[in-house]
């Protein structure tokens, strides 16, 4: 059963790339952003949504559009790494670079869980392994190229998610709301 939802994200070509606006791309404004000092929503999460100009009239995930228009929603605000910090670190790319607003999308918690790590495969969550030596050049055409694969894992993840809840969850929540 597909539902609204996910014939919304299935659209995915009407969700676009927040890197798309950053005009021009300043990789030396871009890594000047710091975030090392504290926890993301209440530290510095609103001076960077409003640098990385993600989504600028609406508060959404980057990739899902789940929207954080108010306190309950906006607790399941994250930030994502879109090229992995475990991947980046093993190809040996400069963490002014895989953590850097290149690197970095507001999309909410549950779009970041959808993680594509494993220790057998380190690079799953990219579309290809770049060359050693990745220049920053080279690592924001990764980035750009990954911000689709992770888009596409995310929309995957979701229809198997709700294929689950459909399945397992659904039927039962009558009686579970019963039972208190
Ligand atoms: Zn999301």
């Amino acid at each position: 059963m597909i539902t609204d939802n996910e014939d919304h994200m299935e659209q995915d070509h009407t969700i676009t790339d927040p890197l798309d606006h950053y005009l021009p791309y300043d990789l030396n404004t871009l890594k000047a952003l710091n975030t090392d000092n504290g926890e993301s929503r209440r530290v510095y999460s609103y001076a960077l949504y409003c640098q990385l100009g993600q989504n600028p009239e609406l508060l959404c995930c980057a990739y899902c559009e789940f929207s954080f228009e108010d306190h309950i929603h906006w607790k399941f605000l994250s930030l994502d790494h879109v090229v992995p910090r475990n991947a980046a670190e093993r190809l040996g790319i400069s963490k002014d670079l895989w953590d850097s607003g290149i690197n970095l999308v507001f999309c909410c918690r549950a779009c970041n869980d959808y993680n594509q790590y494993s220790p057998k495969n380190p690079f799953k969550a990219l579309p290809y392994i770049p060359e050693p030596g990745v220049s920053p050049k080279a690592f924001l055409r990764l980035r750009k190229d990954t911000f689709p694969h992770r888009l596409r894992h995310i929309i995957d993840s979701t229809r198997a998610d709700q294929q689950c809840f459909n399945t397992l969850w659904a039927g039962n929540s009558v009686n579970d709301s019963e039972q208190g």
